[in-house]
């Protein structure tokens, strides 16, 4: 008997593809996530205020950021923490964003949000609440912009994988897969960092698998290891906290790096992706 040619092959998930694959990179305005260079998006978890948006934005970018972070509605656990500041926001937003000159990753949380934030993101990110929301990415299917699906806290990788074909079978397969940790037993860690399935969702999909290890451990002392193991093991890129003064951070301070720390890990992660071949992409200056 012939043995399988596929023997990884148990979804028949359309995104998934029928044996392990190359990744097709996914453009986000100049920049290419899932190309030959590594991406860094980094940023604050919310955008609180022109100042604190701005600042961010240019210490990432000057350090080898290409795409900013920030989130202008938060899904927060308790109705009582803040819960951003929605399209209060948009005006300094984009006087920053045309200042900077980067692209903007951030995150939907409504579909009635795709009015506001289409004038500004370049990536919309689908958080890992809604990974399940299929109505949500239903419409995001029908739009042409590239999409981040974080991976449920809770779900399977073959979960998440199906997930992806909710915004392909509207058309939309510019798709970004992100880990960023799941629930498991242990407590001293916000999640537990599946680096496992980085590596499934590479082999069985075509799309770039970047990951999100801020709030995987949620310790802002822990986060340069984790980018630099996901580097290693052929993650496409990182999405990263940072925030001028993480203490008085409005949300995720504990995992918010700070300036300084930004700076050292991307000293440090630019040795390692040059040892392996994977250069950082840039933007011009
Ligand atoms: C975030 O990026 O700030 C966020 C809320 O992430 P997640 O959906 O992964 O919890
Ligand atoms: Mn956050």
């Amino acid at each position: 008997m012939n043995p399988s040619p596929h023997p990884i092959k148990s979804s028949a998930s359309l995104a998934s593809s029928p044996s392990p694959s190359t990744t097709r990179a996914v453009r986000v305005g100049e920049v290419l996530v899932g190309g030959p260079l590594f991406v860094v998006m980094a940023g604050p978890c919310s955008i609180e205020g022109r100042e604190q948006f701005q600042q961010t934005a240019f210490h990432v970018r000057s350090h080898g950021a290409c795409l900013l972070r920030g989130g202008m509605w938060k899904l927060r656990t308790s109705v009582q923490s803040f819960q951003g500041l929605g399209s209060e926001s948009l005006q300094f937003v984009s006087k920053v964003l045309s200042d900077s000159g980067m692209g903007f990753v951030s995150e939907i949380t409504d579909p009635r949000q795709i009015e506001v934030l289409d004038d500004v993101v370049s990536l919309y990110q689908v958080g890992a609440r809604n990974m399940f929301n299929y109505a949500l990415l239903k419409e995001l299917g029908n739009t042409r912009k590239p999409v981040l699906l974080k991976r449920s806290f809770a779900a399977q990788v073959d979960e998440w994988i199906k997930a992806a074909d909710y915004l392909t079978q509207g058309g939309n397969d510019q798709v970004i897969l992100c880990e960023r940790g799941i629930r498991s037993f242990e407590p001293s860690t916000r999640y537990t960092f599946d680096l496992n399935a980085v590596l499934i969702a590479k082999s069985r999909t075509h799309f770039p698998v970047v990951v999100d290890p801020s709030h995987a451990i949620g310790l802002r002392e822990h986060v340069p290891a984790l980018t630099y193991a996901a580097a290693a093991a052929g993650a496409d890129g990182v999405i990263v906290e940072v925030h001028p003064s993480p203490n008085t951070a409005l949300s995720d301070g504990r995992q918010s790096l700070d300036f300084q720390q930004f700076e050292e890990m991307m000293l440090r992660l630019e040795k390692i992706l040059m040892a392996i071949g994977r250069p950082l992409q840039r933007l011009e200056p």
